[in-house]
């Protein structure tokens, strides 16, 4: 049976790009130590050790958190430092970026990571300069690459299943490059590709497509890679104010996550990224 991803997005609440530029992190109140201590707990009873995508902030202010991750059996990969998209970031900032980050993992649990995603999955062809950094960093996979164009990210035409992008035009394929695209799931229908991985998108979708767009990935022989966040999990994430769209993506249906969670669970296997591409 094949061994998909059920990856971790592990920021806070005020983290994602439509929530960032309404709130100041300095004063909004961290809520990582419970929503991490969820995540684990749930991962914990279904039985599936995961890959953590980590905010380096959050790597340096609370090492105690990415111990505790990797000590129950979850790999811990690269979030990033300040979850800056890499549309608004210099490639010498970004290579402050992973070098930080990199820090930050490492001192919490004496290792180098391997993964890296991009916030709001901010790799395309115009941002492929950060893959060369990450390259020079010693990374060999990253998650970041979006197979489905949308108002904020991702590149179409990108395969649907992972492979080594070319440096070039990263929907295509070099087999001699270092890194492992591995990108989230997206279903093709009749032409049209519809994102089923996680977030908003998991949230909104019936639990029987997920199901679908899993078996149908399998079923070709390839593993499907899916996320969430812990702030989704939280009764208590705060709702800000927000326009209608923007309220909707962020908040809608957020109780279904773990719902949606527990039914892929009793269907597929997961494992560690690192594990899935035998890295
Ligand atoms: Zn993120």
């Amino acid at each position: 049976m094949i061994r998909n991803a059920l990856t971790v997005d592990l920021e806070d609440w005020f983290h994602p790009e439509y929530i960032a530029s309404e709130v100041n992190p300095e004063h909004a109140i961290p809520m990582i130590e419970q929503s991490y201590e969820k995540t684990l707990n749930l991962l914990n009873e279904l039985q599936i050790r995961s890959t953590f995508f980590v905010n380096g902030q959050i790597a340096e202010r609370y090492p105690y958190i990415i111990r505790e991750i990797e000590k129950q059996g979850h790999e811990i990969a690269s979030h990033g430092y300040t979850h800056t998209p890499l549309w608004r970031m210099s490639p010498e900032t970004f290579a402050k970026e992973v070098s930080k980050s990199n820090t930050a993992i490492k001192k919490a649990i004496s290792k180098h990571p391997i993964g890296f995603r991009a916030p709001s999955f901010s790799l395309s062809n115009k941002t492929s300069w950060a893959l060369k950094i990450l390259k020079k960093a010693g990374y060999l996979y990253d998650s970041s690459v979006f197979p489905v164009r949308t108002p904020l990210y991702g590149v179409k035409g990108a395969p649907l299943r992972p492979y080594r992008p070319s440096l070039v035009n990263i929907a295509e394929e070099q087999e001699d490059e270092q890194i492992i695209e591995f990108p989230p799931l997206a279903i093709s229908f009749l032409g049209i590709r519809v994102p089923t991985p996680g977030g908003f998108y998991f949230r909104i979708t019936p639990a029987s497509l997920v199901r679908h767009a899993i078996a149908k990935v399998n079923r070709h022989g390839y593993p499907a890679m899916l996320y969430f966040h812990p702030w989704e999990l939280m009764e208590e994430t705060p709702r800000i104010r927000l326009s209608l769209f923007r309220r909707f993506v962020s908040y809608v249906k957020l109780s279904r996550t773990e719902k949606q969670i527990r039914s892929i669970a009793r269907v597929f296997r997961f494992a560690p990224v690192r594990e899935i591409l035998e890295l």
